[in-house]
């Protein structure tokens, strides 16, 4: 068994994974659906992509944070799981 891979018509861009969501309009590469849809309107019938770095949330501070990252992978991941970034680590004297 290998990996599924998948391509697109449009790039060279080649990813694996069945969660991930290639954009045919600007070529980004997604982690879920999620993602794609909030770089992803429709304006006027239109559809419209926006740039992943410039969509930002606002929490209940007040404080502005990026939705999304560029992965060395190349493919932009959610924010969701904070809880990743800081790894426990605990009596380790
Ligand atoms: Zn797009
Ligand atoms: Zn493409």
């Amino acid at each position: 068994m290998t990996d599924p891979r998948f391509t697109c018509g449009g790039c060279d861009n080649r990813w694996s994974g069945f969660n991930r969501c290639h954009c045919s309009a600007c070529h980004r590469t997604f982690g879920g659906v999620g993602l794609f849809d909030a770089h992803h309107r429709e304006r006027r019938g239109k559809g419209e992509c926006i740039p992943p770095e410039q969509i930002t949330t606002t929490n209940k501070a007040g404080a502005v944070s990026r939705v999304m990252f560029l992965t060395d992978a190349g493919i932009w991941q959610g924010t969701e799981h904070p809880s990743q970034n800081r790894p426990p680590k605990r009596g380790t004297r």
